[in-house]
């Protein structure tokens, strides 16, 4: 499904990481963590077209990028990924004149030209499965932290993504809405979407996740499952990091 190799991303002189290697099954569920600034955001962000890495490759289902790539093939191929993830941010980023219906159908008619009657129906059904087609004709503004990132979920849904990218999704909410967010991604998962998820979130990391990576100092330092991350990390950094956030 994604298949990341030798991948590199610095900002001027600062380099964010380097020889990133990353395998990620379809329908698998994979929590990526580790301390602030390890390049958590950055690595997603390059999953999705929205920051292009300096070295190495990338393949997303049939989309390919590659560092040795000319600029417009690489342009295409950016173009590409893009249209296979859907990411969802710690700020919801909903636009703030439309409605919650307007905001999840604005990509399909846009980008995918989808005729209004259809992209409604395939909105007002994403709306119906976060549970907020009643609040279809609301505005941002009139809706709490977690109907928002709700929005926001079914917003990246509608353009049929082949995967799903979550930065700290539940990190700007109350933690009375964080669970209606957390059961969204969970059911997300129960039907098989193939989705990485930055979060501190440890319960669902051992409820959802098929597999943690943690980060730190530039470099995956170490992968596993759940049980096994948190129960026995193999690293001292991991250690650390665990006992900072418990
Ligand atoms: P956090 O847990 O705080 O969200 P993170 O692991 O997501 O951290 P990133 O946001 O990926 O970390 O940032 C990694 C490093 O890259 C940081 O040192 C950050 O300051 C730097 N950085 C991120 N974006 C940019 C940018 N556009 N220009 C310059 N430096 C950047
Ligand atoms: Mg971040």
């Amino acid at each position: 499904m994604i298949e990341v190799n030798q991948l590199g991303k610095s900002f001027g002189d600062l380099v964010v990481f380097r020889d990133i290697n990353l395998h990620i099954r379809s329908r698998e569920i994979v929590v990526l963590v580790g301390p602030s600034g390890s390049g958590k955001s950055t690595l997603l962000r390059c999953l999705n077209g929205l920051e292009e890495p300096d070295a190495g490759s990338i393949r997303i289902g049939d989309a390919a990028w590659d560092a040795s790539m000319d600029a417009a093939s690489k342009k295409q191929a950016i173009r590409h990924i893009r249209t296979l993830t859907g990411m969802v941010f710690q700020s919801f980023n909903l636009f703030p004149h439309m409605t919650a219906l307007e905001n999840v159908i604005m990509a399909p008619t846009i980008v995918k030209k989808m005729h209004q009657k259809q992209a409604v129906e395939i909105g007002e059904s994403l709306l119906a499965k976060v549970g907020l087609l009643n609040k279809k004709n609301e505005y941002p503004s009139r809706l709490s932290g977690g109907q928002q990132q709700r929005v926001a979920i079914a917003r990246a849904l509608a353009m049929q993504p082949q995967m799903m990218l979550f930065d700290e999704p539940t990190s700007a909410l109350d933690p009375e809405l964080t669970g209606e967010v957390l059961s969204v991604m969970k059911q997300l998962a129960a039907e098989g979407m193939t989705m990485i998820v930055v979060t501190h979130e440890m319960k669902f990391a051992r409820e959802a996740a098929n597999r943690v990576i943690f980060m730190s100092d530039g470099k995956i330092q170490e992968e596993g499952a759940p049980e096994q991350f948190f129960v026995q990390p193999q690293t001292e950094r991991a250690r650390k990091f665990l006992r900072q956030i418990e």
